[in-house]
């Protein structure tokens, strides 16, 4: 139902719209929504106008946002597996006493790096990371990882070593545009995504190319569609970087003054062998040359990558090139072409720290690589993975190898997990806690990569959740308490002193505290939810953790903070973010600015491991797929109604309803299947019976699956009607993953498609 405030004044009757963001992709585009005359369920959705980002814009999903909020079967009580696998309802306190005490006696005889933390945000859930400390950290909890650490972490490894950070596109400026494994018309990424891709292809003064194995949407229209071979991105890159060295294209003067390592990339590029890279990648080398040309010649290029390479063969290597390609043609630190963001989260952090316990896998940002983790669970190791805490995330369904996530589950000795739903990996937990949606809360967008003004978001909750789940924040506080790990009376003494002396008081007394114990940091985000969460506005006490990210965020970016038009204090900065419920600006900054964040002022271009990599390609003979499995899947495509698994309802869907299989007509008319036929797609791993959508999209030889799909979904009764669609995890293994930082080959899935 409505939150207090809203109630009388939220009814579709009388009209009035109420801010919020879609969920349903990282942008968190901001949309206006109008509540059901009972206020428990969206009944209308716009666009936000007010939106310092997505200025009302709105793809087509954001109209189904109220199949997340209302679902049947609502999880409203903690749940413990019995012996017999069914679950059963407890009470809040004997779920959080037991969960205490098993986790406790884990890290007891183990130690808390025994004890694996996933997930903590999805795309629009962010919220429970930052308080999840207050529970890991008394846990000891060391190991932990996300779904960045499937999709992201190669790309961010490479940015940090080359630039410090992550550079993004000024698309809006770029008079080139390059979409490289990207369909930006389906899966965003960038604002306003459709409309920006209209605008650039009907300006004669720009280019756009998009370099793909479909005829994406993208495609559709680019200028310039280079349809690679499915899997082979790193040889057109290698050939079009050889070519701008080879043939002289070098902005050498750029790169004199803003660039290191040029002469090693230089001797590097020198050796390949372009036509070679062309048979492999499947594009002419005439075709490559002159693309590489054009990149070199054009006043700006803006590079976006995404998926279909970072899910894929070479993927962290694939990073690399492209980002050699625009640097050595010098399309970085101005208008049109890359800039690093100075957002309030840091969730592009690509430093490298330490391996993981078992398979030594590299921690970029900390996060262990996801396809490492059952195999650091299902093993006699004395170093394995004995418990394991999840929330706000599916990783049974949502991480390589779906079969072995439900063995390495059993295999724990305590698994919990946070959520809203009885999802795939809750179906497979100890313990399930409830949690409120994120509609039922305050909740924030953190992935904020806007130039030069960059934004935030905290959305202010909908409605009033019913009586069972209880946010994130409160259910770690509660554990922490179990624990033993919150001084008894420190709760009331600061609430005493925020009574007293209002935030001042307050943060003096914090600061006391840490400096007397510095052991309660870890619990200070619960502590901050306890204690300054009541006096803030209502519905708003899930966003006490900003205050204190604001402290510090405006401490260190004062000017950007200032020039954004905020008074650069972190009192001020979180007052103004708490009374923006469209979101607002937070910094400002200018080009010389973005020169200023790179170490030593320059770009690092020479990645010596990388090089070493490039230098192999023309001896690498690609064969990704065999005789027994002839197919390469793209497995989890997206689509216009696809989302991850929030969205479980499978009758969000208006097209595509099966998540069908998309073949190629020549391919399909080969194994005799036709539109609507049913097929079976096997991998090493598994099989799935599909419905079949011939494509003319798709290459020879290449397939794919939608993601979302193969979710269960309960009817009112508790019944399991038929999931509907494949869920493409089925069919993929912890293997096929790449060399660097373990993100999986999802993209490239050696399959045998056969008609049913
Ligand atoms: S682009 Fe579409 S799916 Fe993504 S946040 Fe905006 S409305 Fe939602």
């Amino acid at each position: 139902m409505a939150t207090a405030a809203q109630i009388g004044k939220t009814s579709k009757e009388n009209g009035d719209w109420l801010s919020t963001a879609c969920i349903l992709c990282a942008l968190n585009c901001g949309v206006k929504v109008q509540l059901s005359a009972d206020g428990r369920s969206i009944a209308r959705t716009r666009g936000d106008e007010s939106h310092p980002a997505s200025k009302g814009y709105l793809c087509n999903k954001a109209s189904r946002l109220n199949y997340y909020q209302d679902r049947a079967n609502r999880l409203q009580s903690p749940m413990r597996r019995s012996p017999d696998g069914s679950y059963e309802e407890v009470a809040w306190e004997t779920a959080i006493r037991e969960i205490a005490a098993k986790l406790t006696a884990v890290r007891d005889a183990h130690g808390g790096e025994s004890i694996f933390y996933y997930g903590g945000g999805g795309q629009g859930n962010h919220l429970p990371g930052a308080y999840a400390s207050t529970s890991i950290g008394p846990l000891g909890v060391k190991y932990r990882s996300n779904a960045l650490a499937q999709e992201k972490t190669g790309e961010f490894w490479v940015a940090d070593r080359m630039f410090g950070g992550w550079p993004h596109g000024d698309f809006e400026q770029a008079q080139v545009v390059v979409f490289l494994g990207k369909n930006p018309w389906q899966s965003h990424g960038l604002h306003r995504a459709r409309a920006a891709i209209r605008e650039i292809a009907k300006d004669p003064e720009r280019t756009l190319i998009v370099i793909d194995p479909k005829r994406t949407e993208s495609a559709d229209l680019a200028d310039i569609h280079l349809a690679v071979k499915p899997a082979r991105d790193a040889w057109l890159l290698a050939g079009m970087a050889a070519t701008i060295v080879q043939e002289g294209l070098a902005n050498e003067a750029w790169l004199a003054g803003h660039a290191s390592g040029v002469a090693e990339v230089e001797n590097t590029l020198e050796g390949i062998d372009i036509a070679d890279c062309a048979t492999k990648s499947g594009i002419d080398e005439a075709v490559i040359r002159s693309t590489a040309r054009l990149v070199a010649a054009a006043s700006s290029v803006a590079v976006l990558e995404d998926l279909g390479v970072q899910m894929n063969r070479h993927s962290t290597l694939v990073s690399y090139l492209q980002r050699l390609i625009w640097t050595l043609t010098g399309h970085f630190g101005r208008p049109g072409t890359h800039y690093i963001a100075k957002g309030l989260g840091r969730i592009s952090d690509g430093r490298e720290g330490g391996v993981s316990p078992v398979a030594g896998g590299r921690l970029i940002a900390g996060l262990v690589p996801c396809n490492l983790i059952t195999s650091e669970i299902l093993t006699d190791h004395p170093k394995r993975y004995r418990a394991m805490l999840i929330e706000s995330a599916n990783p049974v369904h949502s991480l390589a190898d779906s079969a072995g996530w439900r063995q390495a589950m059993r295999a724990l000795e305590c698994s919990v997990v946070i959520d809203v739903a009885m999802t795939e990996t809750a179906l497979e937990a100890d313990y399930v806690l409830p949690a409120t949606t994120q509609f039922e809360k305050a909740e924030a967008t953190f992935f904020n990569f806007e130039f030069p003004d960059n934004y935030f978001h905290l959305r202010h909750p909908l409605f009033t959740p019913p009586d069972g789940p209880l946010d994130e924040a409160e259910i770690h506080m509660r554990l922490a308490e179990a624990m033993g790990a919150v001084p008894e009376g420190l709760e009331a003494e600061l609430s005493q002193a925020l009574a007293d002396g209002k935030r001042p008081a307050f943060g003096a007394m914090l600061m006391s505290k840490m400096a007397e114990q510095p052991s309660i940091a870890p619990i200070l985000p619960g502590l901050l939810y306890r204690t300054l969460g009541p006096s803030l506005p209502d519905g708003l006490r899930n966003s006490a953790v900003l205050w204190g990210l604001c402290q510090r965020f405006a401490a260190a970016n004062a000017e950007a903070v200032a020039a954004a038009g905020l008074e650069p204090t972190g009192d001020e900065l979180f007052n103004a973010i708490l009374e923006a419920p469209s979101g607002l600006v937070v910094t400002r900054q200018d080009w010389p600015a973005v020169w200023q964040r790179l170490p030593g002022g320059k770009v690092e271009l020479a990645l010596p491991d990388l090089l070493t990599a490039t230098a192999k390609l023309n001896a690498e003979q690609p064969a990704e797929a065999s005789p027994e499995y002839p197919f390469l899947l793209s497995a989890g495509e997206r689509r216009s109604f696809t989302a991850n698994t929030i969205l479980r309802n499978p009758e969000w869907r208006r097209k595509d309803p099966q998540g069908a299989l998309f073949i190629n007509p020549e391919d399909a008319a080969r194994l005799n299947l036709g539109e609507g036929s049913s097929a079976r797609i096997s991998t090493q791993s598994g099989s799935q019976d599909v419905v079949v959508a011939v494509n003319d999209r798709m290459q020879r030889g290449h397939v794919s699956l939608p993601n979302g799909l193969g979710v269960n979904y309960p009817n009112g009764d508790g019944d399991q009607p038929p999931i509907v669609g494949a869920a493409p995890n089925e069919l993929t293994w912890s293997e096929l993953r790449d060399e660097y930082v373990g993100t999986p080959w999802h993209k490239s899935v050696p399959a045998r498609v056969e008609a049913i």
